[in-house]
Order: structure tokens, then sequence, then C-alpha cells
């Protein structure tokens, strides 16, 4: 994917205007739970002051709705960043250049300022006048068509950050010019939320597996009894409508060919293996069974390329992770020994692939949840169409 990189941008002697994602998670004291966000802003931070520039922070927090909310300030940051980059921080929660006076400074959450997320041009030029240049950081903002992840663009040049190039080079060699076959692995629990992203994908990847709750509604819609199943039985022509299109554009659907049910939604609940058509009334099927784990490793076996959104199971209560485990832990040995090419992202998936001891041999994990989706989806996203326009 052609866009416009960091190391492209002029920086000795200018100020960057880096938006990236503070929005991280808190423990009720107040202190940082997670701080995989803070660090994945650091390496361009560092780039920008180790090539001469000064940094302008911009970072949305919560959702204050426009409005000043004193416990979404994103003041609570200032030591970590100090701690981390070694240098004194300055805040600022006003337009005044002036106010400028440290090498970097972070700006008041994004998201108390009411035209941030109406794309105010007036709000744009007020940021932009702190800075000379845009620096795009935050894929996980860059679904959303407001003046910090997408307008300041109108005002100044924009370049990809080091983390966003990062994201946009593993997914363009996951969906844009991938080694193939590629397989996609798609579950969660409904097929609601996800129809922009089954149709989008069956267009483009060689196999699909679909699992989690939301193949229940595909096993229905050909006919199965999925007796008490999480199934959204209004959608069942949907879901024959994408078998339809996937056929149509040569993607293998595979869907589960045994289930676990269960009698209750618990961990360690009663629970047996048994074929499709052998769900009574009251069970559940709360994971893949061991003919479908097979079939899946037999796919991942064929393939280059994998891109996983989505747990095959309810992963959070045990046994009916051992699907979503078993086939998380074969993937990343393929990339260790094979060189499988495996990128995931999305929901829960980030927490699914930890819990299997997986996600550090995955080739890449996107943290980002909205914009990550969407890409999968094939959508258009703001905060990253400015950065390709006039490349070539
Ligand atoms: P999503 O946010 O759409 O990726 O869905 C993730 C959730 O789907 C997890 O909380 C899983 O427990 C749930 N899930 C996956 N498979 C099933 C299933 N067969 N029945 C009920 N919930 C499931």
């Amino acid at each position: 994917m052609d866009f416009r990189r960091l190391e492209t941008a002029p920086l000795s002697g200018k100020t960057a205007l880096v938006r990236v994602d503070f929005n991280v998670p808190r423990r009720e004291d107040g202190s940082i739970s997670d701080d995989t966000r803070i660090q994945a802003a650091l390496p361009t931070i560092r780039a920008i002051r180790n090539a001469g520039g000064k940094v302008v922070l911009l970072s949305h927090f919560g959702r204050p709705k426009g409005e000043v909310k004193s416990e979404l300030s994103l003041n609570f940051l200032i030591p970590t960043l100090q701690e981390h980059l070694g240098e004194s921080i300055g805040f600022t929660d006003g337009f005044d250049p002036s106010a400028i006076t440290e090498n970097i400074t972070l700006i008041e959450n994004t998201r108390f300022q009411p035209g941030e997320t109406k794309s105010d041009e007036a709000l744009g030029k007020q940021w932009a006048a702190l800075g000379d240049i845009f620096v795009q950081d935050a894929f996980s903002a860059s679904h959303r068509n407001h003046v910090s992840s997408a307008g300041l663009a109108a005002f100044m040049p924009a370049y990809a950050g080091l983390s966003m190039e990062r994201e946009l080079d593993h997914l363009a060699q996951a969906l844009e010019n991938p080694k193939r076959p590629v397989l996609g692995v798609v579950g969660g629990a409904k097929v609601s939320t996800k129809i922009d992203l089954l149709s989008n994908l069956v267009r483009k990847l060689d196999m699909l597996a679909i699992g989690g709750g939301m193949a229940n509604t595909f096993l229905a819609a050909q006919g199965y009894d999925v007796g008490n199943s999480l199934c959204e039985h209004d959608l069942k022509d949907t879901a024959l409508k994408i078998i339809d299109a996937a056929d149509k554009a040569d993607c293998k659907i595979l869907l589960p060919v045994d289930v676990v049910a269960a009698t209750e939604f618990a961990a360690h609940a009663p629970h047996r293996v048994c074929a499709l058509d052998q769900v009574a009334p009251h069970e559940m099927i709360l994971d893949a069974g061991p003919d479908t784990v097979t079939q899946l490793l037999d796919a991942i076996d064929a393939a280059k390329t994998l891109i996983w959104n989505g747990p095959l199971g309810a992963f959070e209560i045990t046994p009916f992770d051992t699907s979503t485990v078993e086939a998380a832990q074969y993937a990343a040995r393929r990339v260790k020994k094979n060189g499988l090419i495996a990128v995931a992202g999305g929901g829960d998936t980030v927490a699914a692939l930890k819990h299997a001891s997986a996600a550090d041999d995955f080739t890449f994990i996107s943290t980002a949840g909205g914009a990550f989706l969407e890409w999968m989806e094939g959508k258009a996203l703001p905060g990253v169409e400015i950065l390709k326009t006039g490349v070539s």
C-alpha cells in the first residue's frame, strides 16, 4: 500500500502534531492497567525528537461528548510519558502556540472539543496553528472522520507514524497482496455484527472458516436443529446469501462438521461431542468438535496466509475454549516453522489468542477494534485515506 511515511517527512526544526491513541484502560485507583497503546506511540515520538523535531500529542480519552469532564482529562498521563521519554512533558487545554514551551506537549482530550467529532474546520485550523505537519499514528482511531484523526490533513501535510506504518504494511500483507492460499477464520457471537465483514472476505479469500456462535446461524440455515444455541434465526437468508456469494467467488466455506453441546453456559457444564443433527432441544452448542478442529488444522496447513477475527467457541469458559486454543496454537507453530503469515485483530480476538498463549507468535496482532473490523469489511478509513492522497 502506498502512503506517506514518517521517513519522508521534514522533521528537523519542525513541530509535528502526532495523533496517538492514549485511550488506555485504567484501574479504579486511576492507574493504567495496560500500557500497550502508550508503548505503541513511543517509537514515533522518539523518531521525531531524534530528527530534531518537536512533538504535540493529540488523543481522545473516553466519551466526554464535547464537554470538559475532569475525570476524563489526559493529565494523568504526564508522569508515565515523562518516565518513558526522559523529558519534561508540557500540557495545554488551549490553542495558543505560545503555550507550547516544551519539546513534547500533550494536548487535553480532543473530545472535550465539540467540533472534534463533527469535522469542524475552525477546530482543525486552531490545532493546525500549533505545528507544521500532521502525523497520524493511531490506526485504532482511523475509522473516525474526526478532526484529530483525519480532518487536520486539510491544513497541513499528513504522514503515517511508525505504528500506523507497521499496521498498514501487515494488513496489506494479509488482504491486499497476500501469499495465497489465504484462509480467514471468523468466529464470535453473532452474524449480525459481521455481515459486511463476511461479504467482503468471501470475495478476497480462498477459504473461510466460520465458527463460534455465528456458525450456529449458518447451520440452522442449512436445516440443522441447533436446539437452545445462540442463533439469529432471522438471519438465515443472509447466511445462505453469504454461502452463495462464496461459491460464486470460489471461496471455500468451512463450517463445523461436529460440535460440543452443553446444557448450560457455564465453566465445566456437562457437555458432549455430537454430530450436527444430534443437538437436543435443551442443549446449546458452545464449541466446535474435534473433527472440525482437524478440518481447520488441515486448512491452516494448506494456507500461506491466515487472517483471524473472533473466537471459535465460548473461550472464556473451560473446556469450551478447546477449539480456539488448539487452532491458535497450531497456527502459531506454523508461523514459526513454516513461515505462515498470521494476522489477527478485533474485539475479543486478542484476548482469545493471549488465552491460547499464541499471540506472541502471530506475525501481527492489531490492537485496534472497530478500525480493524471496518478494514476487514473493505471500507475506506478516513484516517488512512488522508495518507494516500498525492502518493503515486
Ligand atoms: P465477538 O465479540 O463477536 O467476537 O464475540 C465474542 C464472544 O462470542 C465471546 O464472548 C464468546 O464467548 C462468544 N461465543 C463464541 N462462540 C459461542 C457460542 N457457540 N455460543 C455462545 N457464545 C459464543
